[in-house]
């Protein structure tokens, strides 16, 4: 069950515009709920002052930490009362002043001690967050993140393991390969042979898959250039191919590689938002320069668009170009019997990205890049003598260091481990399915009101649309969206389709009822409708 660190009756979304009666995320002790800081939630004895600087300063014996999670549930709670819907209301001029004057000096001369700082603070981050448990906060893939990983988050924390080498980690390395091993299987791959490294999300799983790729082609081109060693002044002109749909990462990517923004070639879609194997081929065919990488999407941002990925495939190798999937969204189908099939092919790519904080249900960042080959990965080798030193390879001590970016690197693998023993494979696929049933729901509901226009039948979750009872669709519709923001009643997303507004559900909440979607859509209406006069 995903957390709801709120427990308020569901929220109404009006669409009129309420003043906000608290704009300011309060902190203010006055504007409060009674001082629970200082007493035990099961009302036992209360924490003495006295305890509460030993508190600040203390480690993470459950003798501190208790307490402190006691203080920071009740805060939470306490916080999210304050809001009314989703988002805070206001403008963010005068939210952000609220902040301010709320939180005071975040570096005081004198500390405040732990439970004040804690619960204040926390009081405010909650009745000034967008809460993804809300069911109209649906803007992004921003996912509500399931207790148990929550709860597994906080155990990860409280040990701090970093996998950059095993003496800081020894069941976290173990976790990780075994975890990589399972998602390999998932995907396609044999674990065996496959391997990966858990990242910070989608955005650096896709450096991961360009960077494997821009030294994979210059180590096959002609002058053998070491990108590693060398640079990329004298290599070659790369090129990499994606569709004009991809995450706009890929082009920020190329321009972290050294290849430049300019080495990305679009190639063009189908009516359904779906890269074209026959204009790949002919991309292909014309490119100037080495066709370093192609990129597909399994999962577009917007449409939830995935590239015919077995044909894409077939065609990238043809041209001996790596493939890499961007599945950072569409990955969350492989858990699902009904969807898994939209990723047929996904095997026969050299990488690819998953990003369990979308279609995962876990907390920020659960990135995933795996690796068909282990070997791909030696560009990033290093041997660094505090941290794997060849004699402690050879008597077996494992390191992870080298396949990632990073040095200092979380335990992710903890949240995502304990929540796929905890649902299995099956667990996973229902809340795929519940929010992929959402969207359908909201599709029929869109078509069925002629204040609204669908642009597509949903493929994943997100749910593309617009308000049209207006002669001004693209101001009413952002205009709109803003207005809701304001009065906090919901948080919708907006994109841009032929260059104009539409709107977006991304539903990733498998809580939300289809009556929630319903409530969600009157209220775009009416705030359509208030927009327009
Ligand atoms: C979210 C997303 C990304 C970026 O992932 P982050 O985790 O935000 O870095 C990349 N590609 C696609 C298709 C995405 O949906």
């Amino acid at each position: 069950m995903p957390a709801r660190c709120n427990p308020r009756p569901p929220t109404r979304v009006g669409a009129e515009e309420q003043p906000p009666t608290h704009p300011v995320p309060t902190g203010d002790p006055e504007d409060a709920p009674p001082p629970a800081a200082h007493s035990d939630p099961a009302g036992s004895a209360p924490v003495p002052a006295a305890d509460d600087a030993a508190l600040a300063g203390g480690s993470t014996g459950p003798d501190h930490l208790r307490p402190l999670l006691d203080v920071s549930l009740r805060a939470l709670a306490d916080g999210a009362a304050h809001r009314n819907g989703p988002i805070p209301a206001g403008d963010p001029s005068e939210l952000a002043d609220g902040v301010r004057a709320a939180t005071g000096d975040l570096l005081p001369d004198t500390g405040t001690g732990a439970t004040a700082a804690l619960e204040q603070l926390t009081r405010i981050l909650a009745s000034g967050s967008a809460d993804p448990g809300d069911p109209s906060c649906a803007a992004h893939l921003h996912c509500p993140p399931l207790a148990v990983a929550v709860a597994a988050e906080t155990a990860a924390a409280a040990l701090n393991p970093s996998l950059d080498s095993w003496d800081q980690a020894p069941a976290a390395t173990t976790m990780e390969t075994q975890l990589l091993g399972v998602l390999a299987g998932l995907v396609g791959y044999h674990p065996a042979s496959a391997s990966g490294v858990l990242t910070s999300g989608g955005t650096e799983s896709n450096l991961m898959g360009m960077l494997l790729a821009r030294d994979a082609a210059l180590r096959n081109a002609p002058g053998a250039v070491e990108p590693a060693r060398d640079g990329i002044t004298a290599a070659p002109r790369l090129r990499v191919l994606c569709s004009q749909e991809a995450h706009f990462s890929v082009q920020r990517n190329a321009a972290f590689l050294g290849l430049g923004e300019s080495a990305v070639i679009p190639v063009p879609v189908d009516q359904h938002h779906r890269m074209d194997p026959a204009a790949l081929e002919q991309a292909l065919t014309r490119c100037r320069g080495i066709p370093a990488a192609v990129i597909a999407t399994a999962g577009t941002t917007d449409a939830g668009a995935i590239d015919p990925l077995a044909r894409i495939a077939k065609v990238a190798r043809r041209h001996r170009a790596w493939l890499h999937v961007d599945a950072a969204y569409g990955g969350g189908a492989l858990f699902s019997q009904r969807l898994a099939s939209l990723l047929d092919g996904l095997a026969a790519s050299d990488s690819v990205a998953l990003d369990l904080h979308k279609l995962g249900w876990q907390p920020v960042a659960s990135g995933v890049f795996l690796t068909r080959q282990a070997q791909s990965l030696d560009p990033l080798a290093r041997r660094v003598a505090y941290l794997n030193p060849a004699d402690d390879e050879e008597a077996g001590y494992p390191s992870l260091l080298g396949n990632s970016m990073r040095t200092t690197r979380r335990a992710d693998v903890f949240k995502i481990a304990v929540t796929m023993r905890a649902l299995g494979r099956d667990g996973m696929g229902r809340l795929t399915d519940t929010c992929h049933d959402l969207a359908r729901h909201a599709a029929r509901r869109i078509t069925a009101d002629p204040a609204l226009q669908l642009a597509a039948d949903p493929v994943l979750t997100t749910v593309v649309f617009r308000y049209t009872d207006t002669r001004d669709p693209d101001r009413v519709n952002a205009a709109l969206r803003r207005r809701l923001l304001r009065a906090g009643s919901a948080v919708v997303g907006r994109t841009e389709l032929d260059g104009a507004v539409w709107l977006k559900l991304t539903l990733l909440n498998p809580q939300a009822r289809q009556n929630d979607v319903d409530a969600l859509l009157a209220a775009v209406v009416a705030a359509g409708a208030e927009e327009d006069q």
